[in-house]
């Protein structure tokens, strides 16, 4: 177009260029901003165990409440944090909110629920998450041994033997490793059968058409035998429907997470309706 257009072109793109510069340092500096000024929120999404409907743990998500645009979910904002260093402070504190909320929960008489929380590949790097995490679990009085970390596939797999280093300690001090959208990335089955890793959560887009399509189920089919072969828990993620719930259960599926148990909430609402739905140890302790 610039070529057709000649100058006139030029002159027209560079302040719609400019604009969009400048729109995007403003987005990042409102995000460096977001952490200090309160406006991120943890939201808590439960994980379901088939067999007895009960919440066996929750995933923290994290919300960020712009001051005019209103709430933005992590898909706008965590790739621009990541790619800034925002995610440095950001995931501090997303770790200890998880953890300030465990304690709270564990005092209100909700017993011993877990909280997975998701990490992005800088987290890992940086490798001090381990002694951080220990740190956090004193100051708040809980065990490391109640908190997940969820990653993903290409997390790993881009660097494997680092990060295989850093897991191996997070597991020294109690701490679950899920791995999160498992079937969209390269997983190395010699990696995965090596590294240190307690859980898969199969990804959405296989449970959504698991129960009508063929090959889908099949895929679904296939995790839970590799999670059998390697002594790994598998996860459903985006239950919707009774239907996709009835094939992973009649699969050996164990534990689901999806809209049709609960959207990911506040965490008052959360605690609601984990007294309605908690096992009767995580309720009566
Ligand atoms: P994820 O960890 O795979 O989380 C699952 C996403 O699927 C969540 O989106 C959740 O709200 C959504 N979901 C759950 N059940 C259903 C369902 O039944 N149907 C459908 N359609 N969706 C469902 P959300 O909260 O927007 O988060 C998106 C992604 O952002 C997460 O994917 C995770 O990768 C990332 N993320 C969220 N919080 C954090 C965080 O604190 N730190 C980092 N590094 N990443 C985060
Ligand atoms: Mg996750
Ligand atoms: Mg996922
Ligand atoms: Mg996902």
């Amino acid at each position: 177009a610039a070529k057709v257009g000649g100058r006139g072109t030029y002159r027209f793109f560079q302040p719609a260029m400019t604009s969009l510069a400048v729109e995007r340092l403003n987005f990042e500096m409102q995000l460096r901003g977001a952490v200090a000024n309160g406006e991120l929120e943890l939201f808590y999404q439960p994980k379901i165990s088939l067999d007895s409907g009960v919440a066996c743990g929750v995933e923290a998500l994290v919300r960020w409440h712009h001051p005019t645009l209103g709430m933005i979910p992590p898909v706008e904002f965590i790739p621009v944090a990541e790619a800034t260093g925002i995610i440095d402070a950001l995931g501090d504190w997303v770790l200890e909110e998880a953890c300030r909320q465990l304690r709270a929960w564990r005092l209100a008489g909700l017993g011993t629920i877990k909280i997975a929380v998701n990490v992005s590949a800088r987290q890992l790097q940086q490798s001090d998450l381990p002694e951080y995490i220990a740190s956090l679990a004193q100051k708040y009085e809980i065990s490391a041994c109640d908190l997940e970390v969820e990653l993903t596939e290409s997390v790993l797999m881009a660097n494997p033997e680092e990060i295989s280093g850093v897991l191996s300690r997070l597991r020294g001090i109690g701490v679950l490793v899920a791995i999160d959208d498992f079937g969209t990335g390269y997983s190395s089955l010699a990696y995965l059968r090596r590294l240190p890793i307690d859980v898969l959560k199969i990804d959405r887009s296989f449970v959504m058409n698991a129960d009508r399509d063929e090959s889908d189920g099949q895929v679904v089919k296939l995790i839970l035998g590799l999670g059998s072969a390697l002594q790994l828990a598998i996860v459903a993620e985006g239950v919707e429907t009774e239907a996709q719930a009835a094939f992973l259960k009649s699969c050996g599926c164990t534990t689901a997470q999806g809209y049709l148990y609960a959207r990911p909430q506040p965490a008052a609402q959360l605690e609601t309706w984990l007294r309605k739905h908690a096992g009767p140890a995580a309720a009566s302790s």
